[in-house]
């Protein structure tokens, strides 16, 4: 048997045991029924503790599915343009 990682666009990534050489390319992801595709890395490499791995995560989801925004957050404000043509570019 070994270990094969998967990796779900909403639910990140999971582990499956399956015989060797059988894993699928793309699996059903047990969280949510979606599609998950197979992640393919060095043995043993991929593993990165706590914080590392979570940003690991974070950035390999916003690969897939950037969040889109259509204000700036709370509490930050638009620099002034340093040239009046930048003032007039469209803002959303
Ligand atoms: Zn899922």
């Amino acid at each position: 048997m070994a270990q094969y990682e998967f990796s779900c666009p909403r639910c990140g990534r999971f582990e499956v045991r399956m015989p060797m050489g059988s894993a699928p390319d793309i699996r059903v992801c047990p969280g949510c029924a979606g599609t998950a595709s197979r992640v393919y890395s060095t043995l043993g490499l991929n593993r990165s503790p706590g914080v590392v791995g979570a940003f690991r995560e974070r950035e390999d989801r916003s690969g897939d599915s950037p969040p889109v925004v259509s204000r700036l957050p709370a509490g930050r404000r638009r620099r002034s343009p340093s040239h009046p043509a930048l003032g007039r570019r469209p803002r959303p």
